[in-house]
């Protein structure tokens, strides 16, 4: 028998054997010629991905909790005011680290968890500016709400002020164009639709950004996320001259590289709409057996991940029982829901039988709970839209 379990957690996620193959090559050095090609060919690829083509990749060791802290870092100085649009606990994480860094902070709450704030609400705020910059999380991961990062960007622009979007849960598998759309940074972490295992903190700067650091008054107080560090390495890699400040985690960017490298191959639009497809078929699923999104609605729904309050008389036990049946799914995290819904990621190299099979573990812990409805309806409306 197969002991092997499907892990459909809002990252780490599954990876592709490519990628877990590249994670065990022998180990290069840091500055070898194959490894500044590798290196270079991830900073150019990252481009393309959000589509910057004017954008300044870094990517440093870390989680993406120091990519929030790289952007944060270079782009406040104390005194400065920053606008968060809260969409959940990473948002409200932003919150800390801004003021760690001495933003004076202004946090947006939703009408309800589940929505996000109205953009009205976003201009009326942005109104009473200025602001250095305002945050946006694309994807709450602990929500599972999809926030309209092009029309907040839109307001950003009208105000004068860095639109910087969290796109940890969402970079490589929800629509972003950075460029288009005027996002001024972009910053994300490896471990979920970038599809390479944890440890990679990745930001992209946009030029407004870099110009806001250019500018700065006071020393970045971060010694290891400040740019006037990373800028030069990154700029050498990418001319094949490696060059060093902190040993870079060779095998993960040997392995981001790869990554990457699908992803083109795969196109940016066709990897969004299966996204968009695989989540549509698996809400379609859950909806069909009763249970009911945290979303407000489909639209403000992430494509990465789904959150869903457990059914009558079910809780938090189900999670067991769904590991039981091989797959992984996730509690809930955020303090206002408690434990009274679960998460299931759905990106990256996720598959329509991943779907599937997530679905039939969850009916099959279900109906061991004693939850009365009609099993396979769930399979059999997510395979409808699959064949859709
Ligand atoms: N932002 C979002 C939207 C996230 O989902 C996460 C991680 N779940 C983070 C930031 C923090 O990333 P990390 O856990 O890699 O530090």
């Amino acid at each position: 028998m197969k002991d092997r379990r499907l892990l459909m957690i809002p990252g780490p996620v599954e990876f592709t054997p490519e990628v877990l193959q590249a994670m065990s090559l022998p180990t290069t050095s840091h500055l070898a010629a194959n490894f500044a090609e590798v290196f270079g060919q991830a900073l150019e690829r990252l481009r393309e991905v959000v589509r910057a083509p004017g954008g300044q990749p870094f990517v440093v060791a870390g989680s993406g909790t120091l990519a929030m802290e790289i952007a944060a870092a270079n782009l406040i100085e104390p005194g400065d005011r920053a606008l968060v649009v809260n969409t959940g606990f990473f948002s409200e994480r932003f919150v800390s680290i801004l003021e760690r860094y001495g933003a004076e902070v202004t946090v947006l709450t939703p009408p309800v968890v589940g929505d996000t704030p109205p953009p009205e609400a976003v201009e009326e705020a942005l109104k009473k500016g200025p602001f250095k910059l305002m945050t946006v999380t694309q994807v709450d991961t602990s929500t599972g709400v999809l926030t309209d990062v092009r029309t907040l960007a839109l307001l950003g622009r009208k105000y004068e002020t860095l639109v910087v979007v969290d796109g940890v849960c969402s970079v490589a598998g929800e629509e972003l164009w950075m460029e288009e759309w005027d996002v001024d940074l972009t910053l994300t972490a490896s471990q979920k639709a970038i599809g390479v295992p944890p440890g990679l903190a990745i930001v992209v700067a946009g030029a407004r950004a870099m110009e806001a650091f250019r500018k700065r008054k006071t020393p970045v107080r971060s010694y290891y996320a400040d740019w006037a560090n990373w800028l030069p390495v990154m700029e050498s890699y990418e001319a094949r001259r490696p060059i060093y400040f902190g040993t870079p985690p060779v095998n993960l960017v040997w392995a981001l590289n790869v990554s990457l490298g699908q992803m083109l191959a795969e196109g940016l639009e066709n990897r969004w709409a299966r996204h968009r497809h695989l989540s549509a078929a698996f809400k379609a699923g859950l909806t069909a057996i009763g249970l009911k999104l945290v979303p407000v609605s489909l639209q403000k729904a992430a494509h990465t991940l789904t959150t869903a309050y457990y059914p009558e008389g079910i809780d938090a036990r189900l999670l067991g029982l769904i590991l039981e049946a091989g797959v992984i799914v996730a509690s809930g995290r955020h303090s206002a829901l408690g434990d009274r819904y679960f998460r299931v990621g759905h990106m990256g190299a996720v598959t329509a039988s991943d779907i599937l099979a997530t679905l039939g573990a969850i009916e099959w812990a279900l109906a061991r709970s004693g939850y009365p409805f009609d099993v396979g309806a769930g399979l059999a409306a997510a395979e409808r839209v699959l064949a859709g």
